[in-house]
């Protein structure tokens, strides 16, 4: 089949790569229809962190239909269409039961091989779904790929942010970040009852999208954000403040614009070995801080209604669609933010 793999340092190639074969009685392999290249996996594409294998297939966002399923699998079949968490999960385990599902005893992301132990990714013609009963759940007729891939991952992950800051209608709310997450989170925000979401940014097309879905927009680059929020609160900072971004300075910024006594939510991937604020400081705020990666497979269900009635919304994300003959070139698109890239879909052949 062909696949988009990592080849090294800002190096994707489109090449052949050996067919998934089921390896474990719980397999599935889905045939992908649509996938997509998210914000995280710039992550391995700069090698931010310790690199992947070379020749890892990437991705963790697709959706597809079953077209093999091994002798365990019991509530899929071929030809089932499914809807993917960008991990997989067990369904049985402590975390698994308390819907932590991220943290599942047997969690492995989809697009991280290291070392030779881990999963081939989605930006592929076929992947194979481990755990694939408790993993994936069947999409409905009407649901699109956009809104499937969606939901497999930044929807999910917009909505546990606005979940984890405990969103109170008569508070003020700040996102902090306006690709594709922040959007997802400001959706959940005013979704969970939010009235006046302020959403910060400096590239003036987010920040113009922000603003469409109902956020107040703030360009950093144009006036201070403490000071505005400051303003809209008799001086005393956000209620909550919703961290999208996982760069130091991103986590700095959001707990400058809380109140004392406010919550920090962060879902954006960190790296950082420190946090950018004191524990001085965070005595001295009171602060609440959530921070982790979010456990789609136990939220995305929960929130298919909502994601199907705006799908035109939420869609409206994906400014880019391209074969995933043209990755290599999409993923440079997507990393520059060149032509407006927002996010891209990728379709094979
Ligand atoms: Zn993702
Ligand atoms: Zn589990």
């Amino acid at each position: 089949m062909k696949a988009l793999t990592f080849r090294g340092r800002e190096n994707i190639a489109y090449e052949s790569v050996a067919d998934p074969v089921i390896q474990s009685a719980g397999d599935v392999i889905v045939e992908v229809s649509s996938c997509a290249i998210c914000g995280s996996d710039l992550h391995p594409y700069h090698e931010r962190e310790k690199g992947l294998d070379h020749g890892c297939v990437m991705g963790h966002e697709f959706t597809g239909q079953v077209v093999e399923t091994g002798k365990a699998v019991k509530l899929l079949k071929p030809g089932d269409a499914v809807i993917s968490p960008f991990t997989v999960s067990c369904g049985q385990c402590f975390y698994c039961r308390k819907g932590l599902t991220s943290r599942c005893e047997q969690s492995q992301l989809f697009g991280w091989r290291e070392n030779g132990v881990g999963l081939n990714g989605g930006q592929a013609e076929y992947v194979r779904v481990p755990l694939a009963d408790t993993t994936l759940v069947r999409r409905p007729t009407t649901m699109t790929d956009e809104v499937a891939i969606l939901l497999g991952d930044i929807l999910s992950t917009g909505y546990f942010c606005s979940t984890q800051a405990h969103i109170n209608p008569e508070d003020i709310q700040v996102v902090v970040g306006c690709g594709p997450v922040g959007l997802m989170a400001i959706w959940a925000a005013y979704r969970l009852g939010a009235q006046r979401v302020f959403a910060i940014d400096q590239v003036p097309q987010r920040l113009a999208m922000a603003e469409a879905w109902g956020a107040i927009p703030i360009n950093y680059l144009e006036i201070n954000p403490v000071d505005v929020i400051r303003e809209a609160t008799a001086g005393r900072g956000a209620d909550q403040v919703l961290e999208v971004v996982g760069l130091k300075s991103a986590v700095r910024s959001a707990f400058d614009l809380l109140r004392p006594g406010g919550t920090l939510s962060a879902v954006g991937v960190c790296n950082s070995t420190h946090l950018p604020f004191s524990p001085t400081e965070a005595y001295d705020q009171n602060l609440t801080y959530r921070i982790g990666r979010c456990p789609a497979r136990g939220i995305m269900e929960g929130i298919m209604d909502w994601a199907m009635e705006d799908a035109d919304q939420l869609s409206s994300v994906f400014t880019h669609i391209r074969p995933l003959q043209e990755g290599p070139s999409a993923y440079h698109l997507f990393d520059q933010k060149a032509d407006g890239c927002m996010k891209v879909l990728l379709k094979p052949e």
